[in-house]
């Protein structure tokens, strides 16, 4: 069994669109970035990545590449989905935690977790997804950032 953790952090823009595990939400703010800025989806990119031995999202998908302007983070995840099933590495499970003061964000958990399931090609059992504020602390507390942490176990 192989284990891999990632973490991310996003600031919060008036007129970005709000995008969590692939999936938009209705927020006054979106998470700014190169791609579009899902800070789940990248964290759990992070997180397989980490497990495989195969180095960081920046490695494989680096902001300075103009292809991923504005790139959907579902990209990224089919993209490491195909380097596991190159490295014969199956996903077990992924957890993640969502810390953001708002949008609450309860009410699409399912939706996010279907998401991921669908882009990672397991099932949504295999996916464990909370929401948490910051309780007012700090500037994801002040809904200034969305920060992601993920953890991710393989067998092959
Ligand atoms: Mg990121």
């Amino acid at each position: 069994m192989r284990i891999g953790i990632g973490y991310d952090i996003h600031g919060l823009k008036k007129g970005r669109k709000l995008i969590l595990g692939g999936v938009p939400i209705p927020s006054a703010k979106g998470l700014t970035g190169h791609s579009d800025g899902d800070a789940l989806s990248h964290a759990i990119v992070d997180a397989l990545l980490g497990a495989a031995g195969e180095g960081d999202i920046g490695d494989h998908f680096p902001d300075s590449d103009e292809k991923y302007r504005g790139a959907a983070s579902s990209l990224f995840i089919r993209r490491v989905r195909q380097l596991l099933q190159k490295r014969k590495l199956k996903i077990s499970n992924v957890d993640a935690v969502v810390v953001a003061e708002t949008p609450r964000l309860a009410p699409y958990k399912n939706a996010m977790k279907n998401a991921l399931a669908r882009a990672l090609g397991v099932r949504p059992t295999q996916i464990g997804l909370k929401a948490k504020t910051n309780e007012g602390f700090g500037p994801i507390g002040k809904g200034q950032a969305i920060a992601c942490f993920a953890v991710a176990s393989l067998r092959g």
